[in-house]
């Protein structure tokens, strides 16, 4: 058990082969909602980040919205490798200050997984910049999530298809920008179809957007959906050091140019003067 803090876990942060995950949850339905509370009594980010502890190629840790900068500040970020998020009741909550901080290490390099209605949360729409809007309807039907890229690391042990018998529905249009990979591609009872498993790359960093995970059912205690996050965590991983640079926007000066150059035209910069931003 990781402790409620949420500060135990990353013992091994010297060890290069470890992953540095962070489960950050919202951590409300699971103590507001009888139903919510009885699936996962510990809260969602904790049956989570126990599932990912299952890989001894990661350390987890969790976060939660209620604790100071929601469990997010600078030198921890600085120490994560891939940020799993789940909200969905108070997106609004999350400081402004908290989710800048969150894109600026995506960019630089640290790898994210959003799950389920963290559709709707400001990292997400952040990083995406469309709506993220899409079709839902709370009926516990049968969702059947058809794998469209064999062979992707996080399919991987997944067969052609898995089910979950109760989810909530999301139908397409998803609105997100087009994406590099679509992994899963889900059918619900109801006849509806959504692209469920998206990667994207923003900066330097790995983004995978996973569809289940309502919390009035028991998804994040299935077998498939573990194996899903383990694989999208060691996927999202980016080995290489951050890349901070990504942030700068330098103004080269002539005399620095690779091949000589004589200044000419018009000018709006004085000297080694920053651009506007
Ligand atoms: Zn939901």
């Amino acid at each position: 058990m990781t402790d409620r803090t949420g500060a135990a876990a990353s013992t091994d942060q010297e060890d290069v082969m470890t992953i540095r995950a962070v489960v950050w949850g919202e951590n409300i339905h699971e103590r507001t909602n009888e139903v919510v509370a009885g699936i996962y009594p510990e809260g969602m980010h904790a049956t989570i980040a126990n599932a990912l502890k299952l890989d001894p190629e990661i350390s987890v840790s969790w976060a939660t919205l209620e604790q100071p900068e929601h469990g997010l500040p600078v030198d921890r970020l600085a120490q994560t490798d891939v940020l799993v998020w789940w909200g969905h009741k108070d997106h609004g909550a999350v400081a402004d200050e908290v989710v800048e901080r969150v894109a600026r290490r995506v960019w630089e390099g640290m790898g994210l997984i959003v799950l389920h209605s963290g559709h709707f949360s400001k990292i997400f729409k952040t990083l995406m910049g469309t709506p993220c809007t899409l079709k839902w309807r709370e009926a516990g039907e049968r969702e059947r999530l058809w794998v469209t890229s064999p062979n992707h690391p996080i399919a991987a042990g997944i067969g052609e298809y898995f089910e979950l018998e109760n989810e909530e529905m999301y139908g397409e249009q998803f609105a997100v920008p087009e994406p590099l990979e679509t992994v899963f591609i889900s059918w619900f009872q109801g006849g509806e179809v959504f692209r469920s498993g998206l990667t994207y790359r923003r900066g330097a960093g790995n983004i995978f957007y996973f569809r289940p995970g309502h919390e009035t059912y028991p998804t994040y205690h299935d077998a498939n959906v573990q194996k899903v996050l383990r694989n999208a965590v060691k996927w999202a991983h980016n080995p290489q050091r951050a890349h901070p640079a990504i942030l700068d926007a330098p103004n080269v000066p002539v005399e620095k140019a690779l091949e000589p150059i004589v200044e000419r035209g018009g000018k709006l910069h004085a000297e080694g003067e920053p651009g506007y931003r």
